[in-house]
């Protein structure tokens, strides 16, 4: 099975993708995780994206098509994965569907989770809270600097796959498991 996750940030991908992972048995493949893990190691690539990161703006399209071609080809993904917030632009959903078909593979669906801009703003606030701080992008003006971002260069997305047959709309503003029984539902 592979799927994306779509979404604005707060949406709940990451927490969908954790259960679909358990379901599945197949990784999630989070750009933001990755991100934050170099940015945290201090790796050349994550001394160049810490201050895009932190002001809520996108790592060049290069950059992430780059390490997520990298990562689909470690072995546990050889049965699949769901990807965590990639594609989040055009130019990056064509690069995907490039790097597909060169390793002779195709996306099962993409999950188009729908969530209202206020409340997830809420969401991250709370989030913030909750972990005291840990991400330097949660909060409320790098926010809606993302969400912004979102409606621009990711909401697009959703008719580039709808034209493609491969679009699920769910609604994310449900309890956890109700988003993940139609997430369910919707790709099998
Ligand atoms: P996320 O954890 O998916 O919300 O991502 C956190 C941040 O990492 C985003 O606000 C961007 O700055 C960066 N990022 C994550 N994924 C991508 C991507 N596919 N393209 C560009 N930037 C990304």
């Amino acid at each position: 099975m592979r799927l994306v996750l779509l979404g604005p940030p707060g949406a709940g991908k990451g927490t969908q993708a954790q259960i679909l992972v358990e379901t599945y048995d197949i990784p999630q493949l989070s750009t933001g995780d990755m991100l934050r893990a170099a940015i945290k190691a201090e790796t050349p690539l994550g001394l160049e994206a810490k201050a895009i990161v932190d002001r809520g703006d996108l790592v060049s399209d290069t950059i992430v098509s780059g390490i997520i071609s990298e990562r689909m080809d470690e072995p546990d993904c050889a049965n699949g994965f769901i990807l965590d917030g990639f594609p989040r632009t055009i130019a990056q959903a064509e690069s995907l569907d490039d790097m597909l078909d060169a390793k002779g593979l195709k996306l099962d669906a993409v999950v188009e989770i729908k969530a209202d801009p206020e409340i997830l703003i809420e969401r991250i606030i709370n989030r913030a809270r909750e972990t005291g701080g840990a991400r330097a992008d949660d909060n409320e003006d790098v926010l809606r600097k993302r969400l912004v971002v979102y409606n621009e260069q990711t909401a697009p997305l959703v008719s580039f796959y709808a034209k493609q047959g491969l679009l699920r709309s769910v609604d994310g503003m449900k309890p956890i498991d109700e988003v993940t029984a139609s997430i369910k539902a919707a790709i099998e």
